[in-house]
């Protein structure tokens, strides 16, 4: 697979400087004080439901309000420019009976945003721009019911998600995007689908594009909306390999402050933040000056927390020219050489080191108890039917294979010969089956 065109330039900027991202996009077309009639256009003039509200529809109804956005947010100084596409997928576009506009939306928005890019970095092309395409958590979750009577309910699923993001990335990709950022994650379940759509995306076209991860602790108790602590987090989406994790919206800098260090802390990619204009008032809006926030990101930059600072809710072009400017010679943090341990999580991270004493996890391993469990190990080859491999008894397998193959066993109630391969992560799988094959006192 080969690196996008622009995925060194962007690595080297990194290594040099306090990378600027933009602001809040929704907060900017709300000062245009656009009506229904604005929102439709022409092409949507007779559409059958109401499209006030539907922000990423004007990518193609007001082409030049999204761009004149995207322009003031260059011209304040942001290296990264976020497209208008938040809510541009299938999921949520539903709402407005408009899914399948998806692909147009992600393109269209997409091109704008390049085209402005282009212009700043041909005025100044020591400062390159790089357009990030947005991808936003959609409108439904797949961790949590929407039915407080049925708590096992789903109104969307992973597949249907992964379904989604493809098609938004497909759409941000050939529009001309340089990065794809994955943002606004309460669900880490959703982002996965996210990151699961974008790395097959990768796989199938061959050319692969930086990753930014963004979550977000929705409250004071420091978790995502799905109940993950940062670390949890950080763990369970690290496998994608992203080129910066970090947070955004929900809570402003102060109340941020604590999150964006741990994840400096436990990170080994760039980290980037972009908290919202403080906490809303009562009317919903958000009153932090760019000299509030300032005086406490600085605190950030100073103390060799961040890669990448820019705004979410209620920022605006002033918010991103002030924190330009502060940091425009800023030293960026030092990714730190992070101890490889096994690390996962559920709602609280699960490290596994050379410190780790004996380890059993087991129930959403169960494969006695999992069909679902069962198909998806048999399928990937961690399992393997009898009749493929003849092993009664993990002493049968050859001493000359055990450093891929170091344990087979056959279990009581199954008919399958089970194999491991003891990589890292397989180990707590084998201590399930250790664990089992111990009850059923086999051996
Ligand atoms: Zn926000």
């Amino acid at each position: 697979m080969v690196k996008s065109d622009s995925y060194s330039i962007i690595e080297k900027r990194l290594a040099e400087n306090v990378l600027i991202l933009d602001g809040a996009m929704g907060t900017m077309i709300q000062s245009y004080k656009l009506e229904e009639q604005d929102y439709r256009g022409e092409r949507f003039a007779d559409w059958n439901s109401d499209l006030k509200g539907n922000n990423d529809l004007l990518s193609l109804t007001q082409p030049k309000i999204i761009k004149d956005i995207y322009t003031s947010y260059l011209a304040a100084g942001a290296d990264i420019i976020e497209t208008n596409t938040f809510n541009a997928n299938y999921i949520s576009m539903l709402d407005y009976h408009m899914e399948d506009l998806s692909y147009e939306l992600n393109f269209e928005s997409a091109r704008l945003a390049r085209e402005a890019a282009d212009e700043f970095t041909q005025q100044n092309p020591d400062k390159p721009r790089f357009v990030a395409g947005a991808v936003g958590p959609t409108s439904r979750t797949c961790t949590i019911s929407p039915d407080v009577n049925d708590p096992g309910f789903r109104n969307v699923h992973f597949d249907e998600l992964v379904a989604a993001y493809t098609t938004a990335v497909d759409g941000l990709i050939k529009g001309g995007v340089d990065i794809i950022l994955i943002e606004t994650i309460f669900d880490t379940l959703n982002a996965k689908a996210a990151i699961y759509a974008v790395l097959d995306y990768f796989e199938k076209t061959g050319v692969r594009y930086p990753i930014m991860i963004s979550g977000t602790i929705t409250d004071a108790s420091g978790r995502t909306l799905s109940g993950q602590t940062t670390e949890a987090f950080w763990n369970s989406i690290s496998h994608a390999k992203p080129i910066s994790v970090g947070l955004n919206c929900a809570l402003g800098p102060k109340e941020l402050r604590q999150y964006v260090e741990e994840l400096s802390r436990i990170a080994d990619t760039h980290v980037s933040a972009h908290p919202n204009a403080g906490l809303p008032n009562a009317f919903g809006e958000y009153d932090e000056s760019p000299e509030e926030m300032l005086e406490e990101i600085q605190g950030w930059v100073d103390s060799g927390f961040l890669n990448i600072i820019g705004g979410c809710c209620g920022t605006s072009p002033e918010h991103i020219a002030t924190f330009a400017k502060a940091f425009a010679d800023a030293t960026p943090r030092v990714i730190p050489v992070i101890e490889k341990a096994c690390r996962l999580s559920g709602l609280e991270p699960f490290n596994i080191d050379g410190n780790s004493l004996f380890v059993n996890v087991g129930e959403r391993t169960n494969v006695t108890g999992t069909r679902r469990c069962l198909n998806v190990l048999l399928k990937k080859g961690i399992l393997i039917p009898r009749w493929m491999w003849h092993v009664n008894k993990w002493k049968t397998v050859p001493k000359s294979s055990t450093s891929t193959w170091t344990k087979a066993c056959w279990i009581r109630r199954l008919p399958w010969s089970v194999f491991l391969s003891l990589s890292h992560q397989n180990q707590i799988f084998l201590a399930y089956l250790s664990c089992l094959i111990l009850r059923n006192g086999r051996f």
